[in-house]
C-alpha cells in the first residue's frame, strides 16, 4: 500500500469529520486508521440521543451520528482501515502502525491528524483498594460495549453502584436500565451533582440513592465477583451490597502511542499540546477532538476535526 498524503489516526467524530472536510477541499489521498473493529468512535456504543449537536442540522443517537459521518465519506475514495493501531509517531512525520492488512509498517504521510479520543479512569487509575474480583468492575465504556456487542452479563448480576455524577454517569444508568440492570446508588466526592441538577432529581425519582461528599473506600468480593462497595462519608463507613461497580468519567486523553515520542503533551489537560489551529510542535502533525481536551461533546469534536482539516489542506497546498 502506498503512503497516503494525509493519515488520520482515529475514526471517531473528529477523525471522520476531518476526512470529509479534506475531501471537500480536494485532498485526494487520505487514509483513516482505527484500532477498533469498526469506525465511529465512542458514539457507536451510546444508543441514547443527543449526538452531533452543532455539527448536524438534527442531532441523532450515537450510532446514528457515527453512521451519518460514515455516510458522508461514501464514494469519496477515503481509505478506512479498522483493526489498525498507531504504535508510535516520530519526526518526518513517520508513523508506525500495526494491523492485519498492513502488518507492522512505517508510514510516511505528508501530514498526520491525531484524533485518538479519550478513555475513562478505571479502578487502577483511581487507586481504589479492596479485593480484586474478576467480574463486576466496569467503566461506562466497558458497560456500553458489553451491551452494544450483545455480550451477556454474568448470571445473577442485577444491581450496580455508579461512581460519579457527570453527564456520562447518567448515560451509564441509561445503558444499565436497558440491559435490565438496576443502579442502586451513585457515589461522588463532590458536594453537588456534577451534571445538570434535573438529572439528579430524575435519578432520585427512579429510586437511585445519590451519595455526595462520599467516596468508594473499598471493593468487597465473593467467589471472584463484586459483592459490595464500602462507601466513606465524613469519616463514617457503610457497606452497600451490589453485583457491580461502574467507574465513570475521569477522562484521560488517549496519548499512549505518542507519550514517549517527540511530541509535546499539555500538562494541564494531559492531551497533545497544540496551537489554536490544531498544530502540534512536530512539523506536519495536527490533533483534533478529545485527545486535545477531555471531554467535549461529539458535535464540538467533529467541528474541530473539520477546522483542523482546513488548516491541513491549506498547509498541503502551500507546500
Ligand atoms: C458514555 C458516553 C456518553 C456520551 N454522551 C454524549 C452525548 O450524549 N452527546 C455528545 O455530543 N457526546 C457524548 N459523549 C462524548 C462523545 O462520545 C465524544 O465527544 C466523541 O466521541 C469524541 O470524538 P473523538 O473523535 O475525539 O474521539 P472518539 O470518539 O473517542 O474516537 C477516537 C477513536 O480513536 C481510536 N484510537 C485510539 N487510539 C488509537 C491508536 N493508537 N491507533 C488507532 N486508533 C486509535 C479509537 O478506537 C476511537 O475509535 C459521550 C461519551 C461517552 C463515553
Amino acid at each position: 500500500m502506498r503512503d497516503p498524503d494525509v493519515l488520520i489516526v482515529g475514526a471517531g467524530p473528529a477523525g471522520l469529520a476531518a476526512a470529509a472536510e479534506l475531501t471537500r477541499r480536494g485532498v485526494g489521498d487520505i487514509l483513516v486508521i482505527d484500532r477498533d473493529d469498526a469506525a465511529g468512535g465512542l458514539p457507536r456504543f451510546c444508543a441514547h440521543p443527543g449526538f452531533g449537536i452543532g455539527y448536524l442540522a438534527v442531532p441523532r443517537s450515537g450510532p446514528g451520528f457515527a453512521a451519518s459521518l460514515l455516510h458522508a465519506l461514501e464514494g469519496s475514495g477515503v481509505r478506512l482501515l479498522c483493526g489498525t493501531t498507531m504504535v508510535s509517531l516520530d519526526a518526518g512525520p513517520t508513523v508506525t502502525v500495526t494491523g492485519p492488512e498492513l502488518g507492522h509498517r512505517v508510514l510516511r504521510p505528508k501530514a498526520v491528524i491525531l484524533a485518538t479520543g479519550i478513555r475513562e479512569a478505571n479502578r487502577g487509575n483511581r487507586l481504589v483498594p479492596g479485593e480484586r474480583p474478576a467480574v463486576g468492575v466496569l467503566t461506562t465504556g466497558l458497560l456500553q460495549q458489553t451491551v452494544a456487542r450483545k455480550v451477556p452479563f454474568p448470571a445473577g448480576m442485577k444491581e450496580l453502584v455508579v461512581v460519579g455524577t457527570e453527564h456520562v454517569s447518567f448515560s451509564a444508568i441509561w445503558t444499565a436500565r436497558h440491559a435490565g440492570l438496576r443502579v442502586r446508588a451513585m457515589v461522588d466526592e463532590r458536594a453537588a451533582v456534577a451534571s445538570f441538577a434535573p438529572a439528579g432529581w430524575m435519578a432520585r425519582a427512579f429510586g437511585i440513592d445519590i451519595r455526595l461528599s462520599s467516596r468508594v473506600a473499598a471493593i468487597r468480593a465473593r467467589d471472584n465477583r463484586v459483592a459490595a462497595v464500602e462507601i466513606e462519608t465524613g469519616g463514617r463507613r457503610e457497606t452497600l451490597a451490589c453485583d457491580g461497580v461502574v467507574f465513570t468519567a475521569g477522562w484521560i486523553p488517549e496519548v499512549a502511542a505518542i507519550a514517549t515520542g517527540p511530541i509535546g503533551i499539555d500538562r494541564t489537560t494531559g492531551g497533545v499540546a497544540t496551537d489554536e489551529n490544531g498544530r502540534t510542535d512536530l512539523a506536519g502533525v495536527f490533533a483534533a477532538g478529545n485527545m486535545r481536551h477531555p471531554l467535549k461533546a461529539s458535535g464540538s469534536c467533529a467541528r474541530q476535526g473539520r477546522s483542523v482539516a482546513a488548516t491541513v489542506a491549506s498547509a498541503l497546498s502551500s507546500r
